[in-house]
């Protein structure tokens, strides 16, 4: 593994191009405030019921969704307060038609008009029949990941039946790169979709399909609401570690999104250079960590600690939740503080509190390792500290 123009190409991520100013990089990330982006939950329903899900299936029904225009306002008090890098619509289907499909296009659009950054991620169902809609509002997306999960046999037994043809229905629309300046496919890898003859099927197929090919490839996050015979062995981590770094030079970008659980042997593997860990890191304008692996290669690091201090998760409610409440059935009732109320304030103050009481719990036995940063203590199926223990 080659790290020697890893400050060079990490440095396009702040400016789009390549500037080697490393110590003005490293004076700006000393200098990241808390809350760097916003990700709003639209909806709390979705179309799919994808095996591979970390979502409850159903949510408790209850409480009143924001209107079009509250979420207006919504946008705008969170940008007069912390003025965020990035608003992305995320979880749940944001595509779904009528209400849901409304609220989503107005929240890009007001982002855009912010000068933020402003995404969303889809499973793309509904996405040829949304183009219209963006189309029409003149909105050009800053990225667009649509899911699948590997050539259409495996689509379908992870997503259902139908859903690869729905996306290549849109990935065939010729409207489909006029609103959006980067198309990702994203692909959550798992103990299914990870034999090799699979993923170079696909990785064959994302090649022929697009001019500019872009994934981003999830790290299966195994948490409660995840079928245990997903979660990946660290092997099986390392094999399609190795056919991304063989192919990544044939792709625009590639993006690894590594999630607190998703290889047991993290620890080992960042020790031994596959994976870049701690002063080879990099904090960018929106709070997400990262690492260069190779060309058109990079790693994500997302951990409970900074997904706390960095990111604002936004009910369909309006209200200001932690990012493991999300998980849960009955996330209402872990949602108390609404971002329109005038303890907003106070809100935020205690999420800070907690994220020092969440650096004071890290296992000492973490202390030292060059996975710290990534991990912050978070891997529930850490085998180093299985070994230790
Ligand atoms: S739990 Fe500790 S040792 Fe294990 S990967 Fe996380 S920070 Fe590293």
């Amino acid at each position: 593994m080659k790290y020697t123009n890893y400050f060079n190409i990490l440095s396009s991520i702040f400016s789009g191009k390549f500037t080697p100013k490393v110590e003005l990089m490293k004076s700006i990330i000393k200098d990241i405030k808390p809350f760097r982006s916003i990700s709003i939950m639209v909806n709390s329903v979705c179309n799919l019921n994808c095996w591979h899900c970390d979502i409850p299936e159903k949510y408790k029904p209850g409480g009143r969704m924001l209107s079009v225009n509250q979420w207006i306002e919504v946008i705008r008090k969170l940008d007069e307060r912390l003025n965020p890098a990035l608003v992305a619509v995320s979880a749940r289907e944001p595509l779904m038609p009528g209400a849901t499909r409304k609220k989503t296009v107005k929240i890009i659009q007001i982002s855009k008009e912010l000068g933020k950054i402003a995404g969303i991620v889809t499973n793309g169902t509904y996405l040829k029949n949304a183009l219209s809609e963006f189309v029409s509002s003149d909105i050009v997306l800053d990225y667009l990941d649509v899911s699948l999960e590997g050539p259409k046999a495996i689509d379908r037994k992870i997503r259902g039946r139908g859903h690869f043809d729905k996306v290549m229905a849109a990935i065939n629309d010729d409207r489909l790169m006029k609103i959006t300046d980067k198309f990702f496919i994203s692909f959550t890898l798992n103990a299914h979709n990870c034999p090799i003859h699979v993923m170079r099927e696909f990785i064959e197929w994302m090649l022929d399909t697009f001019d500019e090919a872009r994934l981003a490839v999830l790290v299966l996050y195994p948490n409660v609401n995840v079928p245990e015979e997903l979660w990946l062995t660290d092997e099986q981590f390392l094999r399609a570690l190795e056919l991304l770094l063989s192919v990544s030079h044939k792709f625009a970008d590639i993006f690894i999104d590594v999630f607190p659980g998703s290889i047991p042997g993290l620890r080992d593997i960042i020790e031994t250079g596959y994976l870049p860990g701690d002063d080879e890191l990099i904090r960018d304008k929106t709070g997400m960590l990262w690492g260069y692996i190779d060309e058109n290669l990079y790693v994500r690091y997302e951990n409970l600690r900074d997904l706390t201090r960095y990111q604002i998760r936004v009910t369909p409610e309006g209200k200001l939740i932690m990012p493991r409440d999300l998980e849960k059935e009955d996330y209402r009732c872990h949602a108390k503080f609404a971002v329109m109320s005038d303890r907003l304030e106070e809100m935020l103050n205690k999420v800070l509190k907690e994220v020092d009481a969440l650096d004071r719990q890290v296992n000492p036995l973490c202390a030292g390792q060059r996975c710290l940063p990534t991990c912050m203590g978070d891997n529930f199926r850490c085998s180093f500290l299985r070994r230790k223990q």
